[in-house]
């Protein structure tokens, strides 16, 4: 198939426009302009001749496939069989072909190339495009991942209540203990489902407000005395101190109040269940230096903890990633929490930090830009 001399003259073979007058190692004047179009074009783009020889092709062409040389033979440079065999379609048809090719080194990607047949004056060419459809598949990857994810979280815990279910119907029906006891269990079950569904759902409404900005001013000391107010008693039961070290004057950042509190709220619980053996949480509002040097308000939420192994900071905020399914699932985690608090505040302009090194507690810091006047 390969074989160079029996494609030699594409057109020459098949029906189709005649071959042209000239030698390819010499363009005519049009070629120039088409060598311009072909630079111009973002895409990786490629021009061959009725021989099936390069005439052309722009850089993207030549990072995609570093082998390309003006005059040199496409069905050897291009070892891809599925273009090549597209190459030839082209040719014998007159018509567009399109083709999808996956490569897997250095990285995988993903090809969807275009092989277009036309003419230049009496030269019969084909342009080959290659549009990039990694973006596209990650994206699809993705969402396949994610409703996988999310239905697997759910059956879990109803697998479980159906179970239950059943043995109270059944062998359990008249021992009131055990009936206690299962219904206490089936709560808690519950209760992680409605959480989770409660958490995919503030996922999805933050997403599609992801463009719009809060604007409302809001002090951030008010705000975290009330996080951990409201997170008093579950500090208690877990026999930790918790603690709140703000500056005397107001920081204002531009916010949503309630996706604010959310956020703290998520990283002060994870803190307080997953750092609990270290007895303390410190929670610090400071006025710091932001990556472009602005001046921006940082919330750290600092345990004393197992901490975490540095090969699981990069994930920690993927949807459904966890260090330790099992321990988390015994916290009532979702898996969502960190998730939640980055696309909180990546829409308030701010940004997540994760500090922690293993048996040395873990600092999440939430980053907010200022309130302009603040
Ligand atoms: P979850 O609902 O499981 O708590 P998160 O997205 O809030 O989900 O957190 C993801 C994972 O990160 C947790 O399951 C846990 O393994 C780890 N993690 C989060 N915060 C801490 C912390 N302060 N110390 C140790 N591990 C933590």
């Amino acid at each position: 198939m390969t074989d160079t001399a029996s494609w030699r003259g594409l057109w020459g073979r098949v029906s189709g426009p005649p071959e042209p007058a000239r030698s390819s190692s010499v363009p005519p004047s049009s070629d120039a302009a088409l060598q311009a179009v072909i630079a111009a074009l973002p895409e990786p783009a490629i021009l061959l001749d009725a021989e099936a020889q390069f005439v052309a092709f722009n850089a993207a062409a030549k990072r995609l496939v570093p082998a390309l040389q003006i005059g040199a033979q496409a069905f050897i440079t291009l070892r891809i069989p599925e273009l090549i065999e597209a190459i030839r379609q082209a040719a014998a048809s007159s018509t567009m072909q399109r083709v999808e090719y996956f490569e897997r080194v250095p990285i995988d990607r993903w090809y969807e190339v275009f092989v277009s047949p036309f003419t230049s004056g009496a030269a019969p060419m084909i342009l080959i495009t290659f549009n990039d459809l990694t973006p596209l598949r990650r994206v699809e990857e993705m969402r396949a991942d994610f409703v996988a994810n999310a239905s697997h979280e759910l059956r879990t815990p109803l697998a479980s209540l159906l179970g239950f279910i059943e043995t109270l119907q059944g062998p359990a029906k008249e021992d009131a203990a055990v009936r206690e006891r299962f219904l206490e269990i089936m709560r808690n079950q519950a209760t992680r489902m409605a959480r989770l569904i409660d958490d995919l759902l503030s996922l999805s409404r933050i997403e599609l407000n992801a463009h719009l900005r809060p604007s409302t001013p809001l002090d951030l000391t008010p705000l975290l005395r009330q996080v951990v107010d409201g997170l008093q008693t579950l500090a208690r039961d877990r026999g930790v101190e918790i603690r709140v070290a703000a500056p005397e004057q107001p920081l204002i950042v531009a916010g949503d109040r309630d996706e604010l509190i959310r956020a703290f709220e998520n990283l002060a619980e994870n803190a307080l269940k997953y750092g609990a053996s270290g007895k303390r949480v410190d929670i610090a509002l400071t006025r710091g230096a932001g990556r472009d040097g602005s001046e921006e308000a940082q919330v750290a939420v600092r345990d004393y903890g197992p901490g975490i192994a540095p090969e699981h900071l990069p994930r920690l905020t993927e949807r459904f990633y966890r260090v330790d399914v099992q321990d988390s699932r015994a916290q009532g985690g979702t898996g969502l929490g960190l998730a939640l608090v980055k696309h909180i505040l990546n829409r308030h302009g701010g940004r997540l930090s994760v500090e922690s090194t293993r048996g040395g507690g873990a600092t999440f810091t939430a980053h907010l830009p200022l309130h302009t006047g603040s």
